[in-house]
């Protein structure tokens, strides 16, 4: 059985945080990063004071989504505490701020990381800290799920048939923890070329989901190149066009989270 990121009560750094919200997906390159960081930012441009934590400890995206001035976390020494980064005003924690190269680690490592980055950090007062999950429904999403208080969780899609069995088993693991769904998003959903709309990897898994689990909201995420370039060149589309029509999608996303 996994071990228990933290023994006993919430750590003090987690107790002024109003809101914690998953951002999960069961494999890797569907867009959760993308979704995660996007929200975070459409949350802050609502007034929200937000952080984002990056528990993707393999492969974290955080570092290349955003672009802070400062790119090494520090730490305040005497109260043994790490200092988040920041960018725009959010407060960013990722291992990729870390300052070591990509990781070689076993679970039980990676849970202590976790477990370090996310309970030692300054977080102070939040509205809402938005956690950009690893990829999957094993031990580490686990018990990062049964020791955080979960507000919600969004789980990212994309529209094919395997990736809609992947999600039932995220939508699963969350309803046992008693965590709401709240929302799922299906990324990569369409493109739209010479006056016609194209969907690539078929239709209707996301609404499969939504039905199925009772979820309730659904939102649809078409292939863009610019939300592609704003996550390569660290300026999330919701921060570099914020009228546009992703600004648009992650407000209603952000009402209800
Ligand atoms: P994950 O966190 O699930 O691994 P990412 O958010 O890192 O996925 O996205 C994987 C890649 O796909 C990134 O390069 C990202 O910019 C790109 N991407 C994600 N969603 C879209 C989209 N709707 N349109 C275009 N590119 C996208």
């Amino acid at each position: 059985p996994a071990k228990p990121i933290f023994a006993g009560d919430l750590p003090a750094g987690l107790q002024r945080i109003s809101n914690i919200v998953a951002v999960s997906s069961c494999k890797g390159g569907v867009g959760k990063s993308t979704v995660a960081v996007n929200l975070a930012y459409t949350l802050a441009g609502m007034g929200a004071r937000v952080g984002v934590f990056d528990a993707d400890v393999y492969g974290p995206s955080l570092p290349t989504m955003v672009s802070p001035e400062n790119r090494l976390l520090e730490m305040n020494p005497e109260k043994r505490t790490i200092i988040p980064t920041d960018y725009l005003g959010v407060k960013l924690v990722s291992f990729g701020f870390a300052g070591q190269g990509r990781a070689i680690m076993r679970g039980p490592m990676v849970s202590g990381v976790i477990d370090q980055l996310l309970t030692t950090s300054e977080w102070g007062e939040l509205d809402y800290l938005v956690i950009d999950m690893p990829p999957g429904t094993g031990d580490i999403q686990l018990t990062l799920c049964q020791v955080v208080p979960l507000t919600a969780a969004v789980i990212v899609t994309t529209p094919q048939k395997l990736a809609f069995i992947d999600v039932a088993k995220g939508v699963r693991m969350f309803s046992k923890l008693k965590v709401p769904c709240v929302a799922v998003v299906e990324n990569m959903s369409h493109f739209d070329a010479d006056g016609k709309r194209y969907y690539p990897f078929g239709r209707g898994s996301g609404s499969q989901v939504v039905q199925q689990f009772g979820i309730p909201h659904l939102f649809d995420l078409p292939i863009r190149p610019t939300l592609s370039a704003s996550g390569d060149s660290g300026t999330p589309e919701v921060v570099a066009d914020p009228q546009g029509e992703v600004a648009q999608t992650f407000q209603n996303l952000g009402v209800c989270v």
